[in-house]
């Protein structure tokens, strides 16, 4: 890697984003989600740049499975696992009318959180504040058929007639969701306070 090279994963490049070198995509059977097809992408991270707004498609969704901290990619232990869930995620409203948490981007260690905060501008802002993953509620992970930042393109390579899963997101529980929704309204309130 050049020595100018500004970018170096796990610290000031996010393990799960996307490089612009990791521009092939291909179709797999899925094992996470049965009885589907999903999209793998080709991994070469360190190639080209990193592509902020669009999270890897098989890291992310690696990550999002087994733990793995999003800013450097090593498994995290249920004691050592946070989410930003003002940042990242939101709430979706089920069918049955429960609003509930959905994240979708694996969690970070804390240390790499804070080194997060000093390096992501939307992530020091005031309320960026990280909160541990629930232990008791690892909610459950939904595949997405919808096109994702960054997959636009891909997406209309694709074969039709069929649902194809392209991202993923980990629905949490009602406590959880709850404490998210609280935190929201604080924010909110701070904000226009
Ligand atoms: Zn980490």
């Amino acid at each position: 890697m050049p020595p100018d090279q500004p970018w170096v994963i796990g610290e000031t490049a996010p393990w799960s984003v996307a490089w612009t070198g990791e521009s092939v995509f291909g179709l797999q059977r899925s094992t996470d989600f049965p009885g589907y097809l999903e999209v793998f992408q080709e991994e070469k991270p360190g190639v080209g740049h990193p592509v902020f707004a669009a999270n890897h498609a098989s890291r992310n969704k690696r990550g999002m499975f087994a733990h793995l901290c999003h800013v450097c990619g090593e498994p995290t232990k249920s004691w050592d696992r946070w989410l930003f869930p003002l940042q990242t995620g939101g709430m979706i409203d089920l069918d049955d009318g429960q609003r509930r948490y959905g994240c979708n981007v694996p969690p970070v260690h804390k240390a790499c959180a804070e080194r997060a905060q000093r390096l992501c501008p939307h992530l020091s802002r005031l309320y960026a504040q990280p909160v541990r993953f629930p232990k008791d509620d690892e909610g459950r992970m939904v595949p997405r058929f919808d096109v994702q930042p960054g997959m636009e393109a891909l997406a209309r390579s694709l074969p039709t007639g069929q649902p194809i899963v392209l991202s993923c997101y980990r629905l949490h529980g009602p406590r959880f969701s709850k404490l998210v929704q609280k935190l929201m309204e604080s924010a909110d309130s701070a904000t226009q306070g």
